[in-house]
């Protein structure tokens, strides 16, 4: 399976570098982050929710994972031009 994951940076720290989550997406939906309070408690933490409110980076990695779908399966476009 290709797991996709999304950068959330905690921008309110005074040191936003030091609270950067990478959350997975799986199947779509932002599946798992590795902040203490994702572990530790139950239901999806703020960065997941982030991700899931922000629907166009969420597209992106659906995207994402889509094409890497496609190359990692070996399918190949093919195109008919118009006839002249
Ligand atoms: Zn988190």
């Amino acid at each position: 399976m290709v797991v996709q994951g999304v950068l959330v940076r905690n921008a309110s720290h005074a040191n936003p570098e030091d609270h950067e989550y990478l959350v997975t997406i799986e199947d779509g939906l932002p599946h798992s982050c590795p902040c203490p309070a994702d572990e530790h408690h139950q239901g999806a933490c703020k960065h997941r929710v982030a991700v899931a409110i922000r629907t166009p980076v969420l597209e992106a990695a659906r995207n994402a994972q889509r094409i890497q779908r496609l190359r990692t399966s070996g399918v190949q476009a093919t195109a008919t031009p118009p006839a002249p």
